[in-house]
């Protein structure tokens, strides 16, 4: 086994590692106290294991400013969240706009519809992979589309995306607004409420702090894409139709109740303690941003220093490959990175990186101030 305790871990917009036990410790409560089947079996352990589910829902929706915790749907992740969206929000003929940042969770789920025959428009970012509202306007004005989709953030460059903007001109010109959320949830404060999105996808496991295998997907009332699956829902079972309501409707299947139960917990932790681990990651990403821009030869990929990011800096180096400079951290000093192009392919396109791909530093709620002066030392060393 790998001596953990040894890692310097910054891949959390990979994955968030370690957890905080409260975590673990509840996953294996909910798996010795509430192991019956959620919403089907009326016996102590079914109830048990229903109330640990809504339990969880509430602390998600409260969490994430959505008002009424029905509209939270928990689903196996954010990758099947937004296939939901995009494939029971969309039908042959319509348009969709996207941003040309987007991961391939977005990226390859329209490439499919664009070949069932809907029309896929890109909207082009400035060189630090930033969306300008005005110019999702003038596609729009030009071309009406049944739905806009950006991402909140991006998992290369960390830019924060105008969304609150954007889902504004969305809205005025009669399209719904999807948020792929995987890199803001848990990093920023969201209000779910406020953030104009019709659709908000999330991972469970990245920045919420959860197990992997969970993701939250949100829909604003009055957006009611087809669900991906159908099947058993606990209630209504002479019905052969997959139920309206929410959240059965999107929740087809035996859910992944002791993931559920990890995320819930989760989500409590940051209810509690987000702000503190917001501002801290805050601080340590702009130590690191500025550490890494001194370093020779290196140049930091997105928003130029002192712009407000979530916690992730790519970096590519004028000679050295970034799978040669992840290799170096991680033999050498047990510092755990991401080499590639991140599953964003456009998005190194927009930034100019598609050929090279970059070295992904990201820190979340474990990072240290030592980790990042051990990282600092590392990178000037590894690219000398
Ligand atoms: N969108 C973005 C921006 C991401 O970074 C990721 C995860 N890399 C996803 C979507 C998909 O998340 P998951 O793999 O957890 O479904």
């Amino acid at each position: 086994m790998a001596d953990t305790r040894a890692i310097r871990y910054f891949d959390h917009a990979a994955t968030s590692w370690p957890k905080p036990p409260v975590v673990a410790e509840s996953m294996i409560r909910a798996m010795e106290d509430a192991g019956g089947n959620p919403g089907r079996s009326a016996h102590e352990l079914g109830l048990a294991a229903a109330r640990t589910v809504e339990r969880a829902r509430s602390a998600v929706a409260s969490l994430l400013g959505a008002t009424d915790p029905r509209d939270i749907a928990f689903v196996p992740g954010c990758t099947e969240a937004l296939n939901l969206v995009l494939k029971g929000g969309l039908k042959p003929g319509d348009r969709v706009i996207v941003s040309s940042v987007e991961h391939n969770a977005v990226v390859r789920p329209l490439a499919a519809l664009a070949e069932a025959g809907i029309e896929v428009i890109r909207v082009a970012s400035d060189e630090e992979g930033l969306i300008d509202p005005d110019a999702v306007e003038l596609v729009l004005r030009e071309q009406p589309a049944r739905m806009v989709v950006c991402q909140h953030a991006s998992n290369v460059t960390g830019a924060i995306q105008p969304v609150g903007d954007i889902a504004d001109i969305a809205h005025e010109h009669g399209a719904v607004f999807v948020v792929d959320g995987a890199q803001s949830a848990g990093h920023l404060r969201i209000d779910l409420t406020d953030l104009g999105a019709d659709a908000y996808a999330a991972p469970g496991h990245k920045g919420l702090l959860g197990p992997q295998g969970v993701g939250v997907l949100y829909l604003a009332r009055g957006f009611e894409p087809q669900e991906l699956v159908q099947g058993g829902s606990g209630g209504r079972s002479e019905d052969s139709r997959q139920p309206r309501t929410r959240p059965e409707r999107y929740e087809a299947g035996t859910p992944n109740t002791f993931g559920i139960a990890g995320l819930g917990a989760a989500a409590e932790y940051l209810r509690a303690h987000g702000d503190e681990i917001r501002a801290r990651e805050r601080t340590l990403i702009r130590r690191l941003v500025d550490g890494l821009s001194d370093i020779a030869g290196i140049r930091v990929l997105g928003p130029r220093a002192g712009s407000e990011r979530v916690p992730v800096a790519s970096v590519v180096h004028s000679t050295r490959e970034p799978d040669e400079i992840a290799f170096a951290l991680d033999r050498r000093y047990g510092i755990a990175v991401r080499a590639g192009v991140h599953c964003s392919p456009w998005t190194h396109e927009a930034i100019g990186t598609a050929e090279t791909g970059a070295v992904r530093f990201s820190v979340g709620w474990s990072t240290t101030d030592d980790d990042i002066e051990v990282a600092l030392q590392a990178m000037a060393e590894a690219c000398a």
